[in-house]
C-alpha cells in the first residue's frame, strides 16, 4: 500500500501540463478530467493538486476536507450535465484493490439507463 511517490506518474504529468487530458474542472485544490477508458458514460476522475499522495491513506488529514469538497462539486456538475439515474464514486488503494495509477484519484461514474457501473 505504501511506496515512494513517482513524480512521473501520468496524473502528475497532467498536473504539470506535460500530458493532455479533457479537463472538466480545475482550481487551486483539484483537477477533474474525463477517464480515457470510461467504464460508464461520463466517467470522470478528480485528483488533488500539490500532494504526493499515492492513495487516500497517504493524504494529509488537513487536505481531505478541501479535496472532498471538490469531489462533491464535480459529482454535482456531472449530475447536472448528464442527469444520470445513479452515481457511483469509487477509490482504490493498492494494486490488489485495483489501483493502476499512483496519484490519488476518485472515480465518478454516472449510472445511465441500462448501465451498472460494475466491472
Ligand atoms: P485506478 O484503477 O488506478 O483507480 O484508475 C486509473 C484510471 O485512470 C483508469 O480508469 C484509467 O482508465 C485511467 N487512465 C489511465 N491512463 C489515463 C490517461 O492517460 N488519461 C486519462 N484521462 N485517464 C487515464
Amino acid at each position: 500500500l505504501h511506496g515512494k511517490y513517482d513524480q512521473d506518474n501520468i496524473f502528475a504529468k497532467m498536473l504539470r501540463g506535460e500530458m493532455p487530458c479533457v479537463k472538466v474542472f480545475e482550481d487551486d485544490v483539484a483537477l477533474a478530467f474525463m477517464d480515457i477508458f470510461p467504464q460508464t458514460t461520463g466517467h470522470t476522475l478528480v485528483i488533488p493538486k500539490d500532494v504526493k499522495a499515492r492513495n487516500f491513506l497517504e493524504l494529509k488529514p488537513k487536505k481531505i476536507g478541501p479535496y472532498m469538497e471538490r469531489v462533491q462539486t464535480v459529482a454535482k456538475a456531472v449530475e447536472k450535465a448528464l442527469e444520470p439515474d445513479g452515481l457511483r464514486i469509487l477509490q482504490f488503494n493498492g494494486a490488489p484493490a485495483g489501483q493502476t495509477v499512483y496519484h490519488l484519484h476518485f472515480h465518478i461514474l454516472p449510472i445511465m439507463e441500462g448501465q451498472t457501473g460494475r466491472p
